[in-house]
């Protein structure tokens, strides 16, 4: 049951071999018996998740189940769920219950699905490690000395773990991909805008996607099918012929070009990481796709463009977090500037306050078009870039992460190494493209590598598809990490 897909899932629940109420409690009892270790999940309210399943047992016996009713789902703790804490990781938001729910949210409950708590992620999702979370850093299932990735780093672990069939995560710069690849997990960042943004707290605007994490693509696609949407509610929200993501998973793909970025295959990759990534293109060689080298001239500025206009962004966003209206409050204060100082020096952690500071020099006056403007700029060229690139191939490929999960604490006391783990993943947060990451294998001390397929504006059927061959001829995502209880 713990490695089964969400079709094996909807087929038993439909034929009545298992209930939702059952499925659910053995996924409840196996995070009771693993979480505390693992430290994947924030939140769990067994009461709030089996009321939830009995829901789904009604909807299926009366006939009006939908593929993923019945199906338990971990929600990462940036979607605001009606009656749940949603702390975002962070302690300004210890205490905030939601009073509505994140259209995710939403749709998933529509959908019938369980809600079996919310994930554990860094705080306001900027970290690449889940270490600046509020409520402590997660465990990697393979190797528990190792960081999860981040910040959707709880919900990477509860998949891996089996702490849940799937989960939701999302993706500023690489908050799905990075996390997945460390945890041997599938997931992916959709084209920016498929996803609506109404209730999960923001952190940058114009790069936060929400996205699904699953073990394979297929049941990525499963997922996506429920997750995308118009909203009015997000005013970047797209209005787009609804799709079915599953629909050509089986498609041959012979013929196919894959575009290798030169810039990604250049020194920064670790010899453990790439000898997977080659072998992975192999795979597809033999599969019949065809390789033709790319540039992406402009990759090398998409650290330094993303970590100015991301804290920007931020430090507007976390604006709102002032001890006046919710959340975290300061205990004494004197006056209401006093209120708002002392409420945010103590609600956030170092990382956060990091970004502000950052955030609030690139915008302020004098140095805003010595840098904000400039990364704005830069940020086209990046776009343009992979522009050209989609003239010669149909999708891109290369590793997610330069290295294997690192150690817990191994790069707390050095930001720009830490940024460095997005090197891959933030070009195409920053051009607005999909991306996803697909277990390929290990590298170093047996921890899990990551393919990473960037494709065109709205091809994930196509990326799925990709994903989904390779998946068939290799068993990487099918693996579970030791259980070393
Ligand atoms: N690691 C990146 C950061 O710290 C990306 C995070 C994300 O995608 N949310 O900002």
């Amino acid at each position: 049951m713990l490695n089964a897909s969400l079709r094996q899932l909807s087929l038993l629940l439909s034929e009545k071999k298992i209930s939702s109420t059952e499925l659910t409690s053995e996924f409840l009892s196996r995070i009771k018996a693993l979480n505390p270790d693992l430290n994947a999940f924030i939140t769990i309210d067994e009461e709030k998740s089996l009321d939830q399943a009995s829901a789904a047992d009604q909807m299926i016996a009366a006939g009006r189940s939908t593929p993923l009713t019945g199906i338990p789902i971990a929600q990462k703790d940036i979607f605001c769920a009606r009656g749940w804490l949603t702390t975002c990781g962070s302690k300004m938001l210890s205490n905030f219950v939601s009073p509505y729910d994140a259209t995710v949210i939403e749709r998933f409950d529509q959908a019938g699905m369980v809600n079996l708590g919310k994930t554990n992620m860094d705080e306001f999702a900027m970290g690449s490690s889940n270490e600046t979370s509020y409520y402590g850093p997660v465990k990697n299932p393979w190797d528990r000395l190792a960081v999860p990735g981040g910040s959707s780093g709880g919900s990477a672990c509860a998949v891996a773990a089996r702490l849940a069939p799937v989960a939701t995560g999302s993706d500023t710069g690489g908050s799905i991909r990075q996390p997945a690849a460390l945890c041997g997990i599938s997931g992916i960042k959709p084209t920016y805008g498929l996803v609506s943004r109404y209730g999960m707290i923001a952190f940058a605007s114009s790069l936060d996607q929400g996205g699904p994490m699953a073990k394979s693509a297929e049941d990525l696609a499963l997922l996506l099918n429920t997750m995308v949407g118009f909203d009015e509610h997000d005013s970047t929200s797209l209005q787009r012929a609804k799709e079915n993501y599953a629909q050509d998973l089986e498609k041959p793909v012979n013929g196919l070009r894959i575009g290798l970025p030169k810039e990604f295959f250049a020194e920064g990759m670790s010899s453990d990481v790439s000898s997977a990534i080659e072998a992975a293109l192999a795979e597809y060689r033999k599969l019949g796709a065809t390789f033709v080298e790319v540039s992406l001239p402009n990759s090398k500025l998409a650290v330094p463009v993303y970590y100015v206009l991301a804290p920007a962004e931020a430090s507007s966003n976390l604006s709102r977090f002032d001890g006046a209206r919710y959340g975290y409050r300061t205990a004494q204060y004197s006056s209401l500037e006093d209120l708002y100082t002392k409420t945010r020096a103590e609600g956030f952690g170092e990382e956060v306050k990091r970004r502000i500071l950052i955030g609030t020099y690139v915008l302020s006056h004098g140095y805003y078009d010595a840098y904000y403007l400039q990364a704005q700029k830069l940020r086209r060229l990046i776009a343009e870039d992979f522009r050209k690139a989609f003239e010669q191939c149909d999708l891109i490929m290369g590793p997610t992460t330069p290295t294997v999960a690192f150690n817990i604490g191994e790069k707390c006391d050095d930001p720009i190494q830490m940024y460095l783990s997005d090197i891959y993943t933030s070009t195409a947060s920053l051009a607005g493209l999909p991306g996803m990451s697909i277990p390929a294998g290990f590298g170093s001390k047996n921890r899990p590598v990551g393919l990473h397929i960037i494709g065109n504006y709205f091809q994930e059927a196509q990326m799925l598809n990709v994903a989904h061959c390779y998946q068939q001829v290799t068993n990487w995502h099918e693996l579970t990490p030791p259980e070393n209880l």
